[in-house]
């Protein structure tokens, strides 16, 4: 079968990754070559396959750095080669956003293109700023504009129709010019007292809103230090905004939290943050890997032990490598230190025999003895990391119990391309000692007094402690209630 070349334009949506449409999503992760823009969410970038060839054409405003005709030639260069190539975009492709102007030199080399609309910033800026852009008792029309001016600075918007129409008007690429736009809705007739916003980066957790009136529209710009990519809104739907503004409603909206877990680990948390609302980055300080070879045949134990999701990645896979499967574990006891732990088992079909009521191994040791799940006629096997604390063996031994103990993963610090500036956080979140460490080793610093660090339990929170943190520790060791807690420190 003859393979031809293909271009499809992409809408990326206007920031929050979740804004990309599913044939988006599947398109992108099917791409053998990526053409992509400025201003994508690293989440959606992340979606590239490994294997694309990955252009960034991205332009700084005022300094072009691929010209639009050399975009389009390589838009054509690639599809001749038999790529399948995807021009991802922010908002729609064809909102302001040059899709047309690409599609041109495909159409005359008869290369097969496609669309995928986007959700547009024009629209998805005033819904996550609570403005409907249309309602029926305020408005029957609504005007996407451009107030980009062309060389000279002049604007072309023709006021006086804009203001006849009387329609909710959205204003992209416009902040540079926000006082020429209000003088000219002004000097057509619009009301000085007519509601307006000005929303920047709208749909990130960063998102800031400012709510204004045609005359005060132009200070609000200059005393606010707005900034690109934002949209001005005219309009009486402005009014309803502080109404209907469930984003800067949500608990943690504004709040840039530091997720140092291991990559792998992180997208749960930092998902579960950002739909609180707050301004989650990662930046993974360990990683952890199995160790291999290893032997720890389950035969002979009664009873393994599970400190860590990881351990039981590590144990099952090992499981798996070595032609077994999880029969080979009928009649053992599993034990987990927490929910998280028996959560791994979970996927595979098994459910934890106990879990203490702490999530730690001397509440796993002692709760286990107490709940007498285990005696000494079992044999337990530890499945821990190479650098295991001491308490669960030590409490077991003491009361006679019979242990062996194995390290089937081991931690490792990693340092990150573009380390954070911590001033730039509210908080920071440990998840173990390791990362508290893995942080320390990646920022080479041992000092952090004055840096906020919420911390998962006693061990994490003396750890971060000693590098000079200001600790806080959720009440249990899981990451609903770390969540919990950053709301509650929110609320005080
Ligand atoms: N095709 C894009 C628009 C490209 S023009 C779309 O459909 O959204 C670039 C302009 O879009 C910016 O100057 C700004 O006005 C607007 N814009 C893009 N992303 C935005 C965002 N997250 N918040 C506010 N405005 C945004």
């Amino acid at each position: 079968m003859e393979h031809k070349g293909k271009v499809v334009l992409v809408g990326a949506g206007p920031g929050d990754p979740e804004l990309l449409t599913l044939k988006g999503k599947r398109i992108l992760e099917q791409a053998d070559v990526v053409v992509y823009d400025r201003l994508l969410s690293p989440e959606v970038l992340a979606l590239m396959p490994e294997t694309a060839e990955k252009i960034d054409v991205g332009k700084n405003v005022g300094n072009h750095p691929v010209p639009q005709d050399q975009i389009n030639r390589i838009l054509l260069e690639k599809a001749l080669e038999g790529k399948q190539v995807v021009r991802l975009k922010g908002g729609d492709p064809f909102v302001f956003g040059r899709g047309g102007e690409e599609l041109e030199l495909l159409e005359e080399h008869g290369v097969p293109f496609e669309e995928v609309p986007g959700i547009t910033s024009a629209i998805a800026a005033a819904a996550y700023a609570g403005i409907p852009v249309t309602h029926r008792d305020y408005c029957s029309s609504l005007h996407i504009i451009t107030g980009h001016a062309r060389a000279g600075g002049e604007l072309s918007i023709d006021f006086s129709a804009l203001v006849r129409l009387n329609g909710t008007l959205v204003f992209l690429m416009s902040v540079a010019n926000a006082g020429k736009i209000a003088d000219g809705l002004r000097q057509a007739g619009m009301d000085g007292t007519m509601p307006c916003a000005v929303v920047e980066r709208g749909t990130y957790p960063a998102q800031r809103k400012i709510l204004a009136t045609l005359d005060t529209l132009a200070s609000a710009v200059e005393e606010n230090g707005v900034q690109s990519p934002a949209v001005i809104l005219v309009g009486k739907v402005c009014g309803l905004s502080e109404k209907f503004d469930w984003f800067s409603a949500k608990p943690l909206k504004g709040k840039r939290v530091l997720v140092t877990q291991p990559q792998k680990k992180q997208s749960k948390f930092l998902g579960m943050l950002r739909k609180l609302g707050a301004d989650a980055v990662g930046y993974p300080c360990i990683e952890t890997e199995p160790i291999r070879p290893f032997e720890a045949d389950p035969g002979p134990y009664s009873v393994l032990v599970f400190t860590s999701a990881a351990g039981v990645d590590s144990y099952f896979s090992w499981l798996e490598e070595t032609g077994r499967d999880a029969r080979c574990l009928f009649g053992k006891k599993i034990f987990c230190v927490g929910s998280q732990t028996a959560a791994e088992w979970k996927k595979h079909g098994i459910t934890a025999d106990f879990v203490p009521s702490v999530f730690d191994g001397e509440h796993l040791a002692r709760e286990l003895l107490a709940a007498g799940v285990a005696g000494k006629e079992d044999r337990f096997l530890l499945l821990r990391a190479d650098i295991a604390s001491p308490e669960l063996p030590e409490i077991l031994r003491e009361n006679g119990m019979d242990v062996t103990e194995t390290a089937v993963y081991r931690t490792k610090a990693v340092c990150g391309e573009n380390p954070p500036d911590l001033s730039q956080f509210d908080v920071v979140t440990f998840t173990s000692k390791s990362c508290v460490e893995g942080l320390a080793r990646s920022l080479g610093r041992q000092d952090f007094a004055g840096t906020k660090a919420l911390c998962i339990g006693a061990k994490t929170a003396a750890c971060a402690e000693r590098y000079g943190f200001t600790v806080v520790t959720s009440e249990k060791a899981t990451l609903q209630s770390m969540a919990e807690e950053l709301i509650r420190l929110e609320r005080i």
